[in-house]
């Protein structure tokens, strides 16, 4: 199974059942080198590095608006080409825009970040996890501008019908789950209305909000034996169809090489 969206090394000793796909995200570069020995243990995780808007606000918050921004600008120029060098990330992300009001004064410098990262990203040939919360008109504008040539994955994707049908002018997926800003009902829904080949699955583990104690891998299948019944399918046709949406994401250019 893929699970397009996680922070494995959050809870590195998780039951990560060791033939999966998983899209693992920092959430700012200094973390990248904490993702190091679950590569190991999972041929299949692909990490991705970024810098969090969450992250950038809470940094700006101590550092003050403009040495902020042109320390992020510094670490990230320096920190996440060198590991893109490495080959120790594949993928930007997460990055992106958060509005909720704890953050929503830093937009401005948010932008500038995202819009330096998705640079990036397309300088490297990289696929892209956006985070963005209350601020999709903001994150098209930068795409509109960057006009990303990437695959993009809108990760807890819970947007309006109509916004997601203008999305699909850029390359994006939608990544549906139960992650702490979910429902169940609300997944349900997202996963019957969105075209069937730009949706991919994701825990956000170990950010859930299933309920109950359940460990790793019964969430993952939770998520996958939902969505198949909702869509009347096989659990194992649905698997295939998200590993084959998640090829975009896994035979980038730079993973070839
Ligand atoms: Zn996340």
């Amino acid at each position: 199974m893929l699970d397009a969206h996680l922070h494995a090394h959050h809870d590195p000793h998780a039951d990560y059942p060791p033939h999966g796909t998983y899209f693992n995200c920092a959430i700012e570069p200094e973390e990248i080198s904490v993702m190091g020995d679950l590569v190991q243990r999972l041929p299949g995780l692909i990490n991705f590095g970024g810098l969090h808007p969450v992250q950038y606000s809470k940094k700006s918050e101590v550092l003050g608006t403009s040495e902020s921004l042109f320390k992020t600008s510094l670490s990230l120029t320096d920190n996440l080409v060198k590991e893109i060098r490495n080959k120790t990330i594949c993928g930007i992300g997460e990055i992106g825009l958060d509005r909720r009001p704890a953050f929503a004064k830093t937009l401005p410098e948010q932008m500038v970040v995202f819009e330096k990262q998705l640079i990036i990203a397309q300088d490297y040939h990289l696929p892209v996890a956006i985070h963005c919360v209350r601020s999709i008109g903001h994150c098209i504008k930068v795409l509109e501008k960057i006009k990303p040539k990437t695959p993009l994955l809108l990760h807890g994707w819970t947007g309006h019908q109509e916004t997601a049908k203008s999305l699909l002018r850029f390359p994006v997926f939608f990544g549906l789950g139960l992650g702490s800003q979910w429902t169940r009902e609300k997944f349900l829904g997202m996963v019957k209305r969105l075209p069937r080949d730009r949706i991919l699955l994701e825990t956000d583990w170990p950010y859930t909000n299933v309920s109950s104690q359940l460990p790793y891998s019964q969430v993952l299948e939770l998520i996958y034996q939902i969505a198949a019944q909702h869509l009347e399918i096989d659990k194992e046709e649905l698997v295939s169809i998200i590993l084959s949406n998640g090829k975009v994401f896994t035979d980038c250019p730079a993973h070839r090489e």
